[in-house]
């Protein structure tokens, strides 16, 4: 059994009045991870970039699940299954949007609300002392807490600190696998030049094991 199709929005008051979906359920986040988005984004924010490289580097992880998966069970990438073990970024300089996308594991509604707005891990606290205390920006990735980092460069409910949940309805459904998207700030546009992002993902996949393939729309 699979993960369901998901996707999740992260977005503005105003994003949200225009492209929040009829099925969007909305959810709180924990009190916990408003204080630690509120700690990476004031003390992560002259490194935006990193932000890429906690995304690289868990749709690479989702990958290596799937194929682990895979060795033993035959019908997970299966004869029938054409997806590629890759990582996709897309760029949408009209919509300002930032895409990365996997043919991993994908993550469950379930998942993604626990994953997302919840923090499970026992380091919180320990990473919220050391990051202030030490300013170390790999600390990021070591306690778990990765995901947040896109809060530097995306909008983010700011006022109610909410996220939202839909199912995937997009023209192009995705099958397995998870999509960030990412609605970027109106100061985080330096996201949606192609010849930054083509810097980042060569700093950043040094060590990724999967290919990483770079679209930009036309403007
Ligand atoms: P970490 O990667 O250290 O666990 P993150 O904050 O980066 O911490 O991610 C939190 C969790 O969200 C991951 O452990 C994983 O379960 C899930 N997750 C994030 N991105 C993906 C993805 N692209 N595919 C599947 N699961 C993901
Ligand atoms: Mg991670």
């Amino acid at each position: 059994v699979y993960p369901l199709i998901q996707m999740l929005f992260i977005e503005s008051e105003s994003i949200s009045k225009k492209s929040l979906r009829s099925n969007t359920e909305k959810f709180e986040f924990q009190a916990e991870v408003s204080r630690l988005m509120d700690i990476i984004i004031n003390s992560l924010y002259s490194n935006k970039d990193i932000f890429l490289r906690e995304l690289i580097s868990n749709a690479s992880d989702a990958l290596d699940k799937i194929r682990f998966l895979a060795l033993t069970d035959k019908e997970v990438l299966g004869e029938g299954d054409t997806a590629k073990l890759e990582i996709q970024i897309k760029l949408d300089k009209a919509k300002k949007i930032l895409s990365i996308r996997d043919r991993g594991i994908g993550m469950t509604k379930e998942d993604l609300i626990k994953n997302l707005g919840t923090i499970a891990k026992s380091g919180t606290s320990a990473f919220v002392e050391k990051m202030q205390s030490s300013g170390d920006l790999n600390l990021i990735g070591q306690f778990g807490v990765g995901f947040y980092s896109t809060y530097l460069v995306a909008d983010y409910i700011e006022a109610d600190g909410k996220f939202a949940v839909s199912e995937d309805t997009w023209n192009e459904p995705l099958g397995r696998g998870t999509e960030i998207r990412l609605h970027l700030r109106d100061e985080a546009g330096e996201y949606l030049e192609e010849s930054k992002l083509k810097d980042l993902v060569k700093r950043y996949s040094e060590f990724i094991n999967f290919p990483i393939h770079l679209w930009a729309s036309k403007e």
